[in-house]
């Protein structure tokens, strides 16, 4: 069981989880907890590592003041045994001086490199677990707490984004967690944080609590892995946009993953990996509201005849780039070049297309990487003759429809840009991948909102 946002938000919160969990162990489930840093502190811990490298004392005492009091007000409302708490209370003390070292450390550098900017990331849950074990410890239950190090959770060394090298991971989790399952303990797992081989502090991406969750699952080949969350499950599109959007009872593996990437954030995109290869489901539920059985996530799913779009998300805050010329022409290696120079710059990119004529290559990235993108793009091709023009637009949004049951039924994107032509909304870019199961396109941003309604409509998601 994985617990993020909302439902580590405050004490009270951690609390009511720590019942979740001890009702659980109750009816003779056995559990390991995986746990995410309280809300919000993985962003402030960012903001404190630049300001720190800028050299910012009085932020930096601030802001120590703050974590301190933050998790301290979470502990004495999530425990109320004295021993316990105390316990807890010791440990945030003693984790929250060594942040306050490293901070310094990196004040007196002047430098904040990946590697020391990971190991400041890794307070957040740092700090957030130990009080879910003394919440589960004040519940009477036989909880232990453990960073991802701790139970052998091993990475490469890209920093910000380490991949676990699963075989040894797999190995080690398991020799580290079944014999304490056997004992009838309770582990309770920092999210997100690991270590390379040499034992050094990696992250696994923003987000990887999940993936920590996943990674877990797959070593102790569990039943099902359990993402609680503060929503119901995920939605056929964004209640905000469409207010009579539905709760999806199940999804694959493959629809989730095309969601996830398309910015749905209901899990880091990666995590579905771990669990895809054991096939084990996976399961999104409200923290909230228990009584609901949320998402389930599984390898094959069944798919009713006529059910072929299952959701539609929006991603905003993107850039359309086009790069044109003749010269692109039946001249091999160009669109290597363009994604090379593009890739070289740590530009990612959300979405390509290329008209056959060849004379020109779109492709959608992240908006605030736009000016960059274009002065890379002009310096590195312009003066070859190779291209003749980069153009941007920065007020476009992308709209992915996603469903298996789009793979080979035929009309599913003429009723999606019929629907979109009926609102006199104009497409400025298409693709769809040879696997079928998501249609994307790029639609000025003003209408993109008005966009995700009329799929949604037309494909009656609100009936399901
Ligand atoms: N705390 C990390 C983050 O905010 C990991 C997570 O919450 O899953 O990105
Ligand atoms: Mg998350």
């Amino acid at each position: 069981m994985k617990f993020g946002g909302t439902s580590v938000a405050s004490g009270e919160n951690i609390r009511h989880i720590a019942n979740l969990i001890a009702n659980y162990v109750g009816q003779g489930y056995a559990i390991v907890a995986v746990i995410s840093a309280l809300k919000g502190v993985t962003d402030r811990l960012v903001e404190a590592s630049e300001q720190a490298k800028n050299g910012n004392r009085d932020y930096i005492r601030e802001f120590i003041q703050e974590i301190v009091e933050k998790h301290l007000t979470a502990t004495r409302k999530a425990v109320e045994n004295k021993v316990i708490r105390k316990a807890v209370e010791q440990e945030i003390r003693a984790t929250v001086d060594e942040l306050e070292k490293v901070l310094t450390g990196i004040i007196y550098l002047g430098e904040l490199t990946p590697k020391s900017k990971d190991y400041v990331l890794s307070f957040g849950e740092r700090l957030s677990t130990p009080i879910v074990w003394g919440a589960l410890r004040d519940l009477g239950l036989n909880a232990q707490h453990y960073t991802g190090k701790d139970v052998g959770i091993v990475t490469d060394s890209n920093f910000g984004e380490a991949s676990p090298l699963m075989n040894v991971t797999k190995h080690q989790v398991k020799e580290k967690i079944e014999p304490l399952l056997g004992k009838g303990i309770v582990p309770v797992v920092t999210g997100y944080i690991a270590a390379t081989q040499d034992g050094v502090t990696t992250t696994l991406g923003r987000g990887g609590s999940d993936y920590t969750a996943t990674i877990v699952g797959a070593a102790l080949d569990v039943d099902e892995v359990w993402v609680w969350t503060d929503v119901d499950g995920l939605m056929t599109s964004d209640p905000k946009i469409v207010p009579s959007a539905k709760m999806m009872p199940e999804l694959s593996f493959q629809e989730a993953t095309e969601m996830t990437i398309f910015g749905a954030k209901a899990m880091h995109p990666r995590a579905l990996e771990p669990v895809m290869e054991e096939n084990i489901p996976v399961r999104i539920r409200n923290a909230f509201n228990p009584e609901n059985p949320g998402t389930l996530i599984v390898k094959e799913q069944k798919i009713k005849p006529g059910d072929a779009v299952k959701a539609i998300t929006l991603v905003k805050d993107v850039a359309l780039v086009n790069v044109s010329g003749a010269g692109m022409v039946g001249a091999p290696g160009t669109a290597a070049k363009v994604f090379d120079v593009l890739g070289k710059e740590n530009i990612n990119i959300l979405m390509i297309s290329q008209s056959v004529s060849e004379a020109n290559i779109s492709f959608i990235i992240q908006r605030s990487l736009l000016e960059r993108a274009v002065s890379t793009l002009e310096i590195a091709l312009l003066g070859r003759g190779l291209i003749r023009e980069v153009t941007a637009e920065n007020d476009v949004c992308v709209v992915a429809v996603v469903g298996a049951g789009m793979k080979g039924t035929p009309g599913v994107a003429s009723r999606i840009f019929t629907a979109i032509a009926r609102k006199g909304i104009n497409i400025r870019m298409i693709a769809q991948g040879s696997s079928e199961l998501n249609i994307s396109f790029v639609v000025k941003e003003i209408d993109g909102e008005e966009t995700v309604r009329a799929v949604h409509e037309e494909f009656k998601l609100n009936k399901i």
